[in-house]
């Protein structure tokens, strides 16, 4: 038996109910049109962060380039640049194990010392590794191997290697080691006392203080 052929009916369909305005998606750019280094600027939620800052507690400083920054050396970075003076104290914004250290160039931003930076690599337990740069000549306070906490004071921020003249602490983390430009991920910190921007990250020219945690 043949199926009965369904009868046809001329219904008009119903028209479309108008989506307010408040319930529409937001419109979300394609990260392909991002920079390599915007798309990978995504810092996540600061209080659930692993890592505090880079400097003790009660202490303020600087951002004077911050990540993907198009008007410096971090344009496909995701590290931070902290305005330091010369001989402040540098501690490990996570625990671990110290991976690498350098500390004979002279605190005097020369070109002659490009890519000679005085600096200290820390693995993370999950395998990152954090990059503190620029540290002060002879300052770093602990050995090759050697497990640090969090909070400990690892070294004195310096003017080493190529700092453009501003003394600063350059702190970055890579997903490997050794380190590779592009394998560095977004990293904010749990407690940094000012304003982030939309993404989560610290911006420049403004100030962190580094509160209790
Ligand atoms: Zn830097």
């Amino acid at each position: 038996m043949p199926s009965p052929t369904p009868v046809l009916t001329n219904t008009p369909l119903p028209a479309p109910t108008p989506t307010p305005l408040s319930t529409r998606t937001p419109i979300v750019i394609p990260t392909s049109t991002l920079s390599p280094c915007m798309a990978r600027a995504s810092f996540g939620d600061p209080a659930v962060s692993p890592y505090v800052l880079p400097y003790p507690v009660g202490q303020s400083y600087r951002i004077i380039q911050s990540y993907c920054d198009p008007d410096g050396s971090h344009v496909v970075q995701l590290a931070y640049d902290f305005g330091m003076p010369i001989g402040d104290d540098v501690t490990a914004a996570r625990g671990g194990i110290v991976l690498e250290l350098r500390e004979d160039t002279p605190d005097i931003s020369s070109l002659d010392y490009y890519n000679q930076h005085n600096y200290l690599l820390v693995r993370h337990k999950d395998g990152t590794v954090a990059f503190y740069a620029h540290l002060k000549q002879d300052s770093i306070e602990v050995e090759f191997g050697q497990n640090v906490e969090m909070g400990q004071r690892i070294a004195k921020s310096g003017n080493s290697g190529m700092t453009g003249g501003k003394p600063h602490l350059h702190f970055g983390v890579y997903w490997s080691y050794p380190l590779t430009e592009g394998d560095d991920m977004a990293v904010n910190f749990r407690n940094a006392g000012g304003q982030l921007d939309s993404r989560g990250g610290l911006m420049k020219w403004k100030y962190y203080e580094a509160l209790p945690y």
